[in-house]
C-alpha cells in the first residue's frame, strides 16, 4: 500500500493509526459478545413513516443485538402490510388505542417512537408506564418542558431512554471527537456547519406544533451536535438570525433558514446554518495550529467523506442506524446509561429554544442547561 502522493510518509503513519482508532470504536459492537450468547432485544417501531420505513426497518434486519418484534401504527393498511411482510405475530401489531398492552407483551423490550417531534412525549412516557425501554427519534421533543416529563416517565419506570442520535456510532464523526481530543491535533477552536436540503410538500416539518420549529430542530441539531463534540462541551452562550423567507406563503408557521452563532466555555466558536431552502451538508473544525478536519458531507446515512489537513480520513461507512439500535440493546443488556441520553437530547433541545430566544430578540442568550 503505497501513500497517498499528497503526504510526507510520516503523515500517512500517522494518518493509518488515526484510522486504527477510529476503527477501534465501532469495534465495541465487534468485540462483544456473540449473538447467540445473549438474548436478541425485541423492538417495536412506533409510527411507520418514511424513516421507519426505509431506514429502521432495513437497519433492524442488520443488527446483532436486537430484532423487529412489534409494531404500534395509526394506519390499519400498514399494519396488516408490515404484519406479513416481517412475519409478525398479530399479538404484536398494536395501534395508538392498543399501545398500552404493550405492557402485557414480554416479546417486547424497546419501543421506538419515529412519529413528528411534537407526538414524541406522549408517546415515549406511555411506552415507559407500559415498561418498555424508550429509544425516542430526534429532535427528542418540541420543548424542554416535554424532555424533562419523558426523562421523569422512564426514570419512575426503572427503564433506559435513549435519542436516535446514529452519528455517535459514526466512525467520522468517532474521528473527529478523538482529534478534538488529541493534544498534538485539537482542540478545536473555530467550527462551522451547515445541513440543509429544498423542502417540498406540505408536512409536518411545517407545523410549529408538531415540528418545535423549521429546519432549526429538524436538521441543525445535526450542526449543534458535531460542534458540541468537536467542542468536547456544550454551547453557553447562541446568538442567531432567521434568513428572509422566499415562500412566506409556505413556511406562515415555522423558519425557511436560520444562522446561528453558539459559544463554547473556552471560546471556541461555531457558525451553523440550516435551511429548507438550500441543500447543504458540511462540518469542519480547526484548531488554533491549522489543523483542520471537514467531513462534507457530514450528516448523511451513507457515504459520509472527510478530510483533515493531513489527507483524507480513509474511514468506512457502516449501517449507523443499525450500530446505533446495537449500542441501546447492549445498554439495556448490561444495565448502562446510552451514550445519547435523555439528558443529552434535552440539553439540545434547551439550545435549540436559546437560539429562538436570540433569533427574536436580536440578543445573545444564554444556554439554559
Ligand atoms: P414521516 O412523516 O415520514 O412519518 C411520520 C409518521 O408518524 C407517520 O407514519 C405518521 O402517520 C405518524 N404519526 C403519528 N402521529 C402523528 C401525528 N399526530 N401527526 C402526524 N403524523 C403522525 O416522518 P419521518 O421522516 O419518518 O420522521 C419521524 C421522526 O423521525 C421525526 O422525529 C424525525 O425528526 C425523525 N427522523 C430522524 C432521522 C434520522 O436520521 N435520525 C431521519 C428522518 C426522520
Amino acid at each position: 500500500m503505497n501513500p497517498p502522493r499528497s503526504l510526507s510518509r510520516r503523515e500517512f503513519v500517522g494518518h493509518l493509526s488515526l484510522a486504527a482508532a477510529a476503527l477501534a470504536l465501532p469495534g465495541r459492537l465487534r468485540g462483544a459478545a456473540a449473538p447467540s450468547d445473549r438474548k436478541k432485544l425485541g423492538i417495536a417501531l412506533l409510527g411507520l413513516g418514511g424513516y421507519a420505513t426505509h431506514q429502521l426497518a432495513p437497519a433492524l434486519r442488520e443488527t446483532r443485538f436486537c430484532r423487529l418484534a412489534g409494531i404500534v401504527t395509526g394506519t390499519p393498511a400498514k399494519a396488516e402490510s408490515w404484519r406479513q411482510r416481517y412475519d409478525l405475530p398479530e399479538h404484536s401489531v398494536y395501534n395508538y388505542d392498543t399501545m398500552d398492552r404493550l405492557a402485557d407483551n414480554p416479546d417486547i423490550d424497546i419501543v421506538y417512537v419515529v412519529t413528528p417531534p411534537g407526538t414524541h412525549r406522549d408517546f415515549v412516557v406511555r411506552a415507559a408506564k407500559a415498561g418498555k425501554h424508550v429509544i425516542s427519534e430526534k429532535p427528542m421533543a418540541t420543548n424542554v418542558a416535554d424532555c424533562d416529563a419523558m426523562i421523569a416517565a422512564c426514570r419512575a419506570a426503572g427503564k433506559k431512554l435513549s435519542i436516535g442520535y446514529r452519528l455517535h456510532f459514526e466512525p467520522h464523526h468517532i474521528e473527529m471527537e478523538r482529534l478534538a481530543r488529541d493534544p498534538h491535533f485539537g482542540p478545536f477552536t473555530r467550527l462551522r456547519g451547515g445541513f440543509g436540503f429544498p423542502l417540498r410538500g406540505r408536512q409536518w416539518r411545517i407545523d410549529r406544533k408538531l415540528a418545535g420549529g423549521g429546519p432549526l430542530p429538524d436538521v441543525g441539531i445535526y450542526v449543534i451536535q458535531a460542534a458540541r463534540r468537536a467542542a468536547g462541551t456544550w454551547p453557553v452562550a447562541v446568538t442567531a438570525r432567521e434568513e428572509p423567507k422566499t415562500r412566506p406563503e409556505f413556511f406562515n408557521e415555522v423558519e425557511e433558514a436560520i444562522r446561528f452563532t453558539l459559544e463554547f466555555p473556552g471560546g471556541e466558536m461555531c457558525d451553523g446554518f440550516a435551511s429548507y431552502n438550500e441543500s447543504a451538508d458540511l462540518f469542519h473544525a480547526e484548531s488554533a495550529q491549522a489543523n483542520w478536519v471537514e467531513l462534507a458531507p457530514a450528516y448523511i446515512y451513507g457515504g459520509i467523506a472527510g478530510r483533515t489537513n493531513r489527507g483524507p480520513m480513509n474511514l468506512p461507512n457502516l449501517n449507523q442506524q443499525a450500530a446505533q439500535m446495537d449500542d441501546f440493546a447492549r445498554c439495556v443488556q448490561d444495565n448502562r446509561e446510552s451514550p445519547v441520553s435523555g439528558e443529552m437530547g434535552r440539553r439540545d433541545i434547551a439550545t435549540l429554544e436559546a437560539i429562538y430566544a436570540a433569533a427574536a430578540s436580536g440578543k445573545r442568550v444564554e444556554v439554559k442547561l
